[in-house]
């Protein structure tokens, strides 16, 4: 037996109005090639860098967020290497004293160690074409936290499930879109396998992984081959690799650069700067409920565990949620329920959002709250549902088609025959005490209804007349 121990670098792209160092606006997503640029992120000589407030602030929520040590100063570094889309020849990072050391982020009923998380400054990016290089320097500049773990993960899907918290995390907290198709989430991985208990193996890392499922399928794949390396008696060794998508294998990339030729220098145009611990506290008290806290509340209302977690970690059911849950009409597990499997099955066939959707927190719960009262059946509830996601109101449906439940027993009576003299097998093999023909029954008495048949009632109905139970 083999087991994988696994490692994250998440590279997150902030949400802040401007670049990192300088008042290019940061949102560039879609724009013209070098249109946010300026002295200072092109690197031209004599430009001064300026520290970005809201990109600290915004470290610092998350640090703070996953309980990780603060330092007194804010030092950056600069980290020295040269590449085409680098402009500067050296990306401002920090080093020593990055902005949050420590920490864990929960993951079930474990936890995963924060190592350190830090920020810097984005390169640009090139694009080769027909035997030439184009650059963009759009992004150059712009900021982004990274994040270290400690190699507590063991599994592909553990990894995944990471990844899916952080984004829930960073997008609770307001400072991120972590959105991996828009490149604003990117994650490198390392990862060695072992016998369990042995001291660590020779870990290869994988880098630029730009969605969930491929760190899931990269780590797989890897895994495998590292294992049969371990079979076969031989060793893994170190090593940087890519992944392609379309075969879905590993290979080697050029080989990494030793931390010595990075050559880290304290970046002279930043002098360091005191944190006031008066900031972190007002950070702190700024905090939103963060997915765990959220979790651990719809817990308490009577949420299941499972449901209450993957409602929390979804940052726009969570809120869509919350306000159903101030409307108060419908109860806590019943929206869940509706939430996580109607509405999340309905948006998903129609490709659409929840927030790009028509239905709000107080149409949903009226809906529930309709079929929790026993006005009306599951069955019309769920058929209602398509309707109130464009918005319409669903007491005007129910009351313009007359769904209401029907649970008049002598209006039902009358149904219960008809259905016994059509279906004479039926009713004779739940008279031999074949309970399971009782089900065809029942559907027939609710397709005359149209649904709107209390089934309870029917079902005792349907037993009285054949003189069974
Ligand atoms: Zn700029």
């Amino acid at each position: 037996m083999y087991e994988a121990v696994i490692g994250l670098e998440v590279h997150l792209h902030l949400k802040t109005r401007t670049k990192a160092f300088c008042g290019c606006e940061a949102e560039y997503f879609g724009e013209e090639p070098n249109t946010h640029t300026c002295p200072v992120c092109l690197g031209l000589p004599g430009a001064l860098p300026v520290p970005n407030r809201q990109a600290v602030e915004y470290g610092l929520r998350l640090a703070l967020a996953l309980g990780s040590r603060v330092p007194e100063r804010l030092v950056f570094h600069r980290k020295n290497y040269f590449y085409p889309d680098l402009p500067k020849n050296y990306q401002i990072s920090q080093y020593d004293l990055p902005l949050g050391q420590g920490g864990a982020l929960p993951l079930g009923e474990r936890s995963v160690r924060i190592k350190r998380l830090h920020l810097e400054e984005d390169a640009g990016k090139s694009l080769h074409l027909e035997g030439r290089t184009l650059l963009d320097l759009n992004r150059a500049g712009s900021p982004l936290i990274e994040l270290v773990t400690e190699p507590d993960l063991r599994t592909p899907e553990e990894a995944r499930l990471f990844l899916q918290h952080i984004q829930a995390l960073v997008q609770t907290l307001g400072i991120s879109d972590a959105s991996p198709e828009e490149g604003k989430l990117r994650a490198d991985v390392n990862v060695s396998v072992r016998r369990p208990g042995e001291a660590l193996g020779t870990k290869v890392e994988i880098k630029n992984l730009n969605s969930f499922k491929s760190v899931q399928r990269a780590l797989e794949y890897e895994i495998r081959r590292q294992t049969e390396i371990l079979r076969r008696g031989e060793r893994v060794k170190q090593a940087t690799l890519g992944f392609e998508e379309g075969s879905g294998k590993t290979y080697p990339m050029r080989t990494k650069e030793e931390e010595a030729d990075y050559r880290y220098f304290p970046e002279p145009d930043l002098p360091p700067v005191p944190i006031p611990r008066s900031w972190l506290e007002e950070v702190r008290q700024s905090l939103p409920e963060l997915p765990w806290e959220k979790a651990g509340r719809y817990q308490a209302l009577g949420i299941r565990a499972k449901d209450a977690e993957a409602l929390a970690y979804t940052p726009a059911m969570a809120r869509f949620l919350d306000r159903a849950l101030e409307v108060g009409l419908a109860s806590p597990q019943a929206l869940a329920n509706w939430l996580l499997a109607d509405v999340a099955g309905l948006l998903n066939e129609r490709g659409l959002s929840l927030e790009e959707s028509g239905l709000t927190p107080e149409g949903l719960s009226r809906l529930v709250a309709l079929f929790e009262r026993g006005e009306i059946t599951s069955r019309v509830a769920k058929g209602l549902l398509p309707e109130v996601l464009e918005g319409k109101d669903p007491e005007a449906l129910v009351q313009e088609r007359g769904l209401r439940m029907v649970a008049d027993e002598g209006a039902l009576k009358g149904v219960v025959e008809e259905v016994l003299k059509a279906m004479p097998e039926a009713a004779e093999s739940v008279r031999q005490g074949k309970l399971k023909a009782l089900d065809a029954l029942v559907g027939q008495v609710m397709r005359r209804t149209r649904g709107q048949a209390q089934p309870d009632l029917v079902r005792r109905l349907l037993l009285e007349a054949l003189g069974v139970g």
